[in-house]
C-alpha cells in the first residue's frame, strides 16, 4: 500500500489516495518549542475535497458492507500486530507532532489502541448477527437484521489523538459502514496515521478518506460533511462547546449522532476510605496528561472530618514528587503545557476567578503560570464551593478542586450537581462505596480506583452534558447499526 504518512506537506487522504497539495495550507504549532514552535504544514481540505471523500465513500460502500466478517476481522487483528511493532515509531510520531508525554502516548497505543482493534474483531460476528423472533402463533416469521447507515463521519480531538482518531472510525468500520475522518488541527498526521495502519492491514481502497481542514475553515467543511446526503451517522468526540454546534447541524440534517464531550470527574472520598490511596489516585488522575483527558480526576469531595489529613497527603505527594510536577513543561515528550495558550488563558482564569471568591491553594504553586507559552503548573484548591467556576466548568487542565461535605446523600448530591458525567469515582468500604456508585450520574463509576479508567470491551460514554451514544464492544457495534426488521407470511 502507498506510504502516505511521509508526504510533506502532510496530506489529506480521499478515497485513499493522497492529496497532495491545496489553496490553503495550515501549520501545526506546538507554543513551548518557542521559536521552532512549527512542526509541520498541512494540507486543508476544500468543501469540495470533503465532498469528493464521501462520494468516494459511498462508492466503496457496497462492496465493503459485503465482505465478510472474517474478512474484517482478519484486517483489524492484522492492524493490531503491525501497531504493535510501530508503537516505538508511532510514539515518535505521535509526541514529536503533540509533544503530549511519551508515557501517556505509549499507554494510549499499546493499552488502548491495541485491544480496541482485537476487542472489535472479537464481537463483530456475535454483535451483527441478526435474530429469527418467533413472536406468535399465527405461522408469521420475523428476520430482524443489523445493517451498516452508509457513510460515517467521525471527528475526533487531539487529547489521546491516535486511539480517539480510531475510536471515531473502528466501531463504524467494523459494522460494515465506511468512514471520513475529520481530524484535529492540533494531530493531523497521527490522526492521519490511523489510516496508514488500516490500509496497510488490508482495508480496501476508498473505504476510509481523512479530511484536514484549517481552523478558519472547518465550519464549512464540516458542515458540508454533515449534510452530504450520503452521510447517515455522525459521531464527534471533543468539547461539549463544539458539541452543541456539531449536535445542532446534524439536527437539522436530522441525522442521528454520537456525542462524546468534555467530563468534570468527581471523586468522593468517604471517611472509611483509605486515605492514602485516595490521594494518590486523585493526583495521578488529576495530573496524568496535565489534566487533558475527559475523564481527568477534577472535583474531590472529601467528607469534612478527613479533609485534613487527606489535604496533608496531598501536600505530601506534591513536596516528594516536586521534581516530576515541576518538569511539566519541557519539550518534546515530557512537555506538559497545556494544549494551546488559548487552552493555558481559560484555564487560569477559572483558576483565578476561583481564588478571587474565596477559595486557597492547598498543594503546588500557580505564581508562574505563563500562559503565553501555554503554561499552568498543576495545583490543588481546597473550599471551593459548587457555585464557583472551578467546581462547574471543565478547565481541562493540571487544577484539582476540593469540596466536603457532611453526609453520604450530601457526597452524592454534590457528585450529581455538575452538568458533566462522563466518569466518577468512590473511595471507601465496598458495600458502602458501591451504594454511592450507584446513585452517580456518569457512564463509569469507579470503585476504590482512579477515574481516568477505560477499556475498549467496556461501554464509553457519558451521561447528561457528557454526551451520549458509546463506543466499545458489542455496544459500540449496535450503535454503528441500523434495525430492518422483515416480517414473513405464507401467500
Ligand atoms: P474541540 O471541541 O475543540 O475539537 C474537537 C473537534 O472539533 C476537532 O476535530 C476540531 O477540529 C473540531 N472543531 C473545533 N471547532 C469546531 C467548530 N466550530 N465547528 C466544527 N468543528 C470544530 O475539542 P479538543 O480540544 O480537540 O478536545 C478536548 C475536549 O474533548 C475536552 O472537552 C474533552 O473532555 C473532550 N473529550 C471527550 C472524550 C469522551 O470520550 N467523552 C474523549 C476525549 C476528549
Amino acid at each position: 500500500p502507498a506510504q502516505f504518512i511521509n508526504l510533506q506537506p502532510v496530506p489529506a487522504l480521499i478515497g485513499g489516495e493522497p492529496l497532495t497539495s491545496s489553496k490553503t495550507l495550515f501549520d501545526v504549532v506546538r507554543p513551548e518549542r518557542g521559536d521552532s514552535a512549527k512542526v509541520h504544514s498541512v494540507v486543508s481540505c476544500s468543501v469540495d475535497d470533503a465532498n469528493r471523500a464521501v462520494d468516494a465513500a459511498a462508492k466503496a460502500l457496497p462492496s465493503w458492507k459485503s465482505t465478510s466478517f472474517p474478512e474484517r476481522r482478519a484486517i483489524f487483528l492484522k492492524a493490531a500486530d503491525l501497531l504493535r511493532g510501530r508503537i516505538d515509531e508511532y510514539v515518535k510520531l505521535t509526541t514529536d507532532e503533540t509533544c503530549l508525554d511519551l508515557s501517556f502516548s505509549g499507554f494510549e497505543l499499546a493499552h488502548l489502541a491495541v485491544p480496541g482493534l482485537e476487542e472489535t474483531a472479537a464481537v463483530i460476528s456475535t454483535a451483527l448477527r441478526g435474530e429469527f423472533p418467533r413472536l406468535d402463533g399465527s405461522g408469521r416469521r420475523e428476520l430482524i437484521q443489523r445493517e451498516p447507515f452508509g457513510v460515517v463521519l467521525g471527528i475526533a480531538p487531539w487529547n489521546a489523538p491516535f486511539f480517539l482518531a480510531l475510536r471515531a472510525i473502528l466501531n463504524p468500520l467494523a459494522a460494515g459502514n465506511t468512514c471520513i475522518l475529520k481530524t484535529s488541527e492540533n494531530s493531523p498526521r497521527t490522526h492521519l496515521a490511523v489510516a496508514q495502519l488500516l490500509y496497510d492491514a488490508g482495508l480496501p481502497k476508498g473505504v476510509l478518506s481523512v479530511v484536514h481542514s484549517a481552523p478558519q475553515d472547518v465550519v464549512e467543511v464540516t458542515n458540508a460533511l454533515i449534510h452530504h446526503p450520503a452521510v447517515r451517522k455522525i459521531n464527534f468526540t471533543g468539547s461539549t462547546r463544539v458539541g452543541r454546534l456539531i449536535a445542532m447541524e446534524a439536527a437539522k440534517a436530522i441525522k442521528p449522532i454520537v456525542l462524546e464531550l468534555g467530563g468534570k470527574a468527581p471523586q468522593i472520598v468517604l471517611d472509611d476510605a483509605d486515605i492514602k490511596v485516595a490521594a494518590n489516585n486523585a493526583v495521578i488522575g488529576a495530573m496524568m496528561n496535565h489534566g487533558q483527558i475527559c475523564m481527568s480526576t477534577a472535583i474531590i469531595l472529601v467528607d469534612a472530618k478527613i479533609e485534613k489529613s487527606f489535604l496533608e497527603e496531598v501536600q505530601r505527594l506534591f513536596s516528594e514528587n516536586k521534581e516530576a510536577l515541576a518538569e511539566y513543561r519541557k519539550a518534546p515528550g515530557k512537555a506538559r503545557a497545556l494544549f494551546t495558550a488559548a487552552s493555558a488563558k481559560r484555564a487560569n482564569e477559572i483558576l483565578e476567578s476561583t481564588l478571587q471568591a474565596g477559595a486557597k491553594i492547598a498543594a503546588g504553586d500557580s505564581s508562574a503560570n505563563d500562559v503565553e507559552h501555554a503554561s499552568v503548573k498543576p495545583v490543588v484548591v481546597s473550599g471551593v464551593k459548587p457555585e464557583m467556576r472551578l467546581f462547574q466548568e471543565e478547565a481541562f487542565a493540571p487544577i484539582l478542586s476540593v469540596t466536603t461535605f457532611t453526609s453520604d446523600d450530601e457526597a452524592v448530591r454534590l457528585a450529581n450537581s455538575n452538568s458533566a458525567g462522563l466518569a466518577a469515582a468512590v473511595y471507601g468500604s465496598e458495600v458502602r462505596a458501591v451504594r454511592l456508585a450507584q446513585q452517580i450520574e456518569a457512564g463509569q463509576v469507579h470503585v476504590n480506583a482512579i477515574t481516568v479508567h477505560d477499556h475498549p470491551s467496556i461501554p464509553h460514554g457519558g451521561w447528561k452534558e457528557s454526551g451520549f451514544g458509546r463506543f466499545n464492544g458489542v455496544a459500540g457495534l449496535h450503535e454503528f447499526t441500523q434495525t430492518r426488521t422483515i416480517t414473513m407470511s405464507e401467500p
